[in-house]
C-alpha cells in the first residue's frame, strides 16, 4: 500500500521535469513582456524624438497594436527542432522566429505575433529595411540539403492560411530569408517548393504560355519591381533562382529567366 503514492510521485516528479524543461526561459519571456508591456503605457515615450512637447498631454483614442505585413520562411540549418528551441532560448545566440515547424508537422508558436523576432537581419525588400519589425518569421526544421515533409508542409500552409487571414497580409508579402538578403542566406533550400505556396495564395507564380518579351525588356529592373536589391545583380539573381528556378544553379538570366521575369513583374508591382 505504502509503494504505490511513492510510485507516483515518482512518476510526477519526473513528468514535472519534462514538463518543466524550458520553465527558466519561459519566465525570462514573460518578465520581457511585462517590461515592454510598462513601455507601452508610457508617453512620451524616453527613446523618442525627444522634442518639447505641450504641458497638457492629449492622447487619442483612436489607436491599434501595429501588425505584421510580411512573412519570411526559413529553414533552420540544424538537425532537430529540439536543437532549434534550444537555440532560440539561449540569450547568448540572440536569433529567434515566432514560429517552428518540426519535421512531424508540431508548430512551436514561440513569440507573440505582435513582438519583434529577431530572424531576418540585414537585408532589404523593396523599401523595406527593417523586416524584423513588419514580418512573421517561420523556422522550418530542416537541415538545407532533404526535402521537406509532408506533414510539415501541410502545417505550414494551414498556419500561413491563418496569418494571411488576421492580418491581412498582401499575397506578394510571402518571401524567403534569402529572397530577403541574397548572398548572406540561401534558405529556404531548393527543395522548397514556392510554387504550392503561390498555388495557395502566398506569393505568386509565374505563367510563361504565350509570352511574348519586348526587346527593350530589362531583367534586372524586373527583378527589382519584384523586391530584390540589386545593388550586387549576380547574388539577386542567385535568390530569384533558389525561388522561382531552383534547378539552375548558375547566376545568369537566360531567356526562359526573361520570360519569367517578364510575367512576374507584372504580379509583384
Ligand atoms: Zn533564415
Amino acid at each position: 500500500m505504502k509503494r504505490i503514492p511513492a510510485l507516483l510521485l515518482l512518476v510526477f516528479f519526473f513528468g514535472a521535469c519534462v514538463h518543466n524543461k524550458y520553465a527558466s526561459t519561459n519566465k525570462s519571456y514573460k518578465k520581457q513582456v511585462k517590461n515592454y508591456a510598462k513601455l507601452l503605457r508610457e508617453y512620451p515615450v524616453k527613446d523618442s524624438a525627444g522634442l518639447q512637447y505641450a504641458d497638457n498631454w492629449v492622447g487619442t483614442t483612436n489607436f491599434s497594436m501595429r501588425r505584421p505585413n510580411f512573412v519570411i520562411i526559413h529553414h533552420t540549418a540544424q538537425d532537430s527542432c529540439e536543437q532549434t528551441l534550444r537555440t532560440f532560448t539561449l540569450p547568448r545566440t540572440a536569433v529567434s522566429a515566432h514560429y517552428v515547424i518540426c519535421e512531424d508537422g508540431t508548430v512551436h508558436h514561440m513569440l507573440n505575433d505582435l513582438l519583434r523576432a529577431h530572424h531576418a537581419g540585414l537585408g532589404k525588400w523593396g523599401s523595406v529595411s527593417d523586416m524584423n519589425s513588419c514580418s512573421i518569421g517561420i523556422e522550418i526544421d530542416n537541415n538545407g540539403s532533404e526535402p521537406f515533409t509532408e506533414p510539415q508542409m501541410n502545417s505550414l500552409l494551414e498556419l500561413l492560411d491563418r496569418l494571411k487571414k488576421a492580418y491581412n497580409i498582401p499575397q506578394a508579402n510571402f518571401i524567403g530569408h534569402m529572397d530577403w538578403a541574397p548572398g548572406r542566406k540561401v534558405d529556404p533550400s531548393r527543395y522548397f517548393s514556392w510554387q504550392t505556396l503561390a498555388e495557395k495564395g502566398f506569393g505568386f507564380w509565374f505563367d510563361t504560355t504565350n509570352v511574348e518579351v519586348p526587346v527593350d525588356f530589362n531583367a534586372l529592373q524586373a527583378l527589382r519591381i519584384i523586391g530584390y536589391n540589386i545593388n550586387k545583380p549576380e547574388i539577386a539573381i542567385q535568390s530569384y533562382k533558389i525561388h522561382f528556378v531552383p534547378q539552375d544553379t548558375t547566376r545568369i538570366i537566360n531567356d526562359a529567366d526573361k520570360k519569367i521575369l517578364f510575367d512576374l513583374e507584372k504580379k509583384y508591382q
